[in-house]
């Protein structure tokens, strides 16, 4: 059975939840719940069960599912819980882009294999990671707009890691869920894995530096409590001058099929 992990406010209760391969969470008001995000395909029933033995509550209670961007541990539950439950989900617009046409089917079968081996090194067992290319966001959630159901959260676009990457941010409870875009790995702070747009990473990490937030949801690792988001993020900031080591240098090899990433790459030349 799943054990509680919660950090209350005033407004809600936010739940982690352990997926297959990095952590979701369920926000949780009395009468809602968000999802944030929607984990890989074989999480479904880790949520479902968290729902049911340790809330109490009916899935139904989920009233959007959050896809941060495209990647199999984020987007792969997506389309399930659609299906299954009638969840509506939102991305950012250009989420189905990330792995259309012959470069995009590649890439999504490598980003398989990739979060595979990334499970496999966390000695977990293996599960089912094959899932739908198209996310077909039944809500596309531009920069800047307000989550529909959860107006007390805002969208923020911040590419980088993807194209496609978006954070949710609660002002009044200085909460920011930035998917991807930072890893904290017993107690250090790490990029994600690969950087495709460096430019748009620096950028992003600007933007977030910027916000009133202390509490920072990380999916990969651990949250991250801070007084001082400037220097969080100016230390991300600082760890993108880096050179590549032998795994990130190899994860950006095997990540350059998207269409997206070679279009970014015909205009930037
Ligand atoms: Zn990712």
């Amino acid at each position: 059975m799943a054990l509680k992990a919660v950090v209350e406010h005033t407004d809600y209760n936010v739940h982690k939840i352990d997926g297959y391969i990095c952590n979701l969470f369920l926000v949780e008001y009395e009468d809602k719940m968000l999802l944030l995000d929607c984990g890989s395909i074989s999480d479904i029933k880790r949520v479902e069960g968290y729902c049911i033995n340790v809330l109490g509550r009916p899935v139904s209670d989920i009233k959007l599912a959050i896809v941060s961007h495209s990647h199999p541990d984020h987007a792969g539950g997506a389309v399930i819980w659609r299906k299954k439950y009638g969840i509506p989900i939102a991305a950012h617009p250009r989420i189905d882009f990330w792995y259309e046409g012959p470069g995009g089917f590649l890439q999504h079968k490598v980003d398989c294999y990739l979060a595979t081996w990334v499970a496999y090194r966390k000695k977990a067992k293996l599960e089912r990671i094959l899932f739908s290319r198209k996310v077909k966001p039944d809500f596309v959630l531009q920069d800047a707009a307000e989550v529909p159901f959860f107006p007390d959260w805002q969208v923020l676009h911040i590419p980088g890691h993807t194209i496609n990457d978006i954070a949710l941010y609660n002002r009044k409870e200085k909460t920011l869920y930035p998917g991807d875009c930072l890893m904290n790995l017993d107690g250090k702070l790490y990029l994600p894995i690969p950087i495709l747009f460096p430019d748009k990473m620096e950028a992003s990490f600007d933007r977030m530096a910027d916000l009133d937030v202390n509490t920072i949801l990380v999916a990969h690792g651990e949250k991250v409590l801070t007084s001082d988001p400037v220097k969080v993020f100016t230390y991300m900031k600082s760890l993108l001058d880096k050179p590549f080591n032998t795994l990130t240098s190899l994860a950006y090899r095997f990540s350059l099929y998207s269409p997206e990433y070679r279009k970014y790459k015909r205009h930037s030349q």
